[in-house]
């Protein structure tokens, strides 16, 4: 479960096309990596798979599913984001079974699975404290929690580390590698870092301008570019 196609998805706002047509497969389990600068489209990308901004034309396909028309939450998803907002004044506890509460979830299937995805992520000592006695790095992992708790087939990340300094940075990067190694869900993650998308990828997709420069492995991509833009963003110097 959670595998994706793309087929000839196309994006616009007005007339500025900012997605051209692009087909993709994700694979079941993959960690899926979109990279490229500020403005290519990532974003875009991963809101239209989310089902948070229509798509203009093409089909994108879940498990072999159309879910073109489908809403956000019926599409197996979650996504967390850059800018994470947690509720100050609620546990960790509360702040991770909110979105169980919103779709009255029953209290003992709560608790399970707050508590499952507590653990997975470190937080079990942390349930009863409020998110301003934590770090940084347990806040991120508190608003991940949030999306793991729905058991989403599809984890979706936009820039989740891009407000924390680099060594927590560092550090959350090889929590994420271990926690999707730990879920075996497929994650999709855009970042415009080229060390998380080398790191943490099986497969990294260059966004250029709305259209995809080069899908491969982070070996692939940094032996084999196929033009100057993939080897310069990658980072081969040759
Ligand atoms: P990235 O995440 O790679 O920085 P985005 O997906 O946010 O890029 O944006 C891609 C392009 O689409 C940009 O040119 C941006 O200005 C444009 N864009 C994004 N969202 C909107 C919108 N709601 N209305 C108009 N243009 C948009
Ligand atoms: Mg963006």
């Amino acid at each position: 479960m959670g595998h994706l196609r793309l087929s000839g998805v196309t994006k616009s706002f007005g007339a500025a096309q900012v997605i051209k047509p692009t087909d993709l497969e994700i694979e079941e389990g993959e960690f899926a990596v979109f990279v490229g600068p500020s403005g290519c489209g990532k974003s875009t990308m991963l809101r239209m798979i989310a089902g948070l901004e229509e798509i203009t034309s093409g089909t994108i396909e879940i498990d072999g599913q159309v879910v073109n028309h489908l809403a956000p939450v019926k599409r197996g998803i979650s996504m967390v984001f850059q800018s994470y907002a947690l509720y100050p004044h609620m546990s960790v506890y509360e702040n991770i079974a909110f979105p169980l509460r919103v779709a009255r979830t029953a209290q003992a299937e709560v608790d399970r699975l707050v508590k499952q995805a507590a653990d997975v992520l470190q937080l079990t000592p942390r349930l009863q404290h409020r998110p301003g006695e934590l770090s940084g790095g347990q806040r991120q992992r508190v608003a991940i929690g949030r999306a793991i708790v729905r058991e989403p087939k599809i984890f979706l990340f936009d820039e989740p580390l891009s407000n924390l300094d680099a060594a927590l940075r560092a550090d959350m990067r090889v929590e994420l590698s271990r926690l999707h190694g730990q879920l075996g869900n497929t994650m999709i993650y855009v970042t415009h870092d080229q060390i998380e998308a080398m790191t943490m990828a099986d497969k990294i997709i260059v966004l250029r301008d709305g259209v995809i420069a080069q899908v491969g492995s982070p070996l692939e991509l940094f032996h084999k570019p196929r033009n100057q833009f993939v080897a310069g963003f990658i980072g081969n110097p040759n």
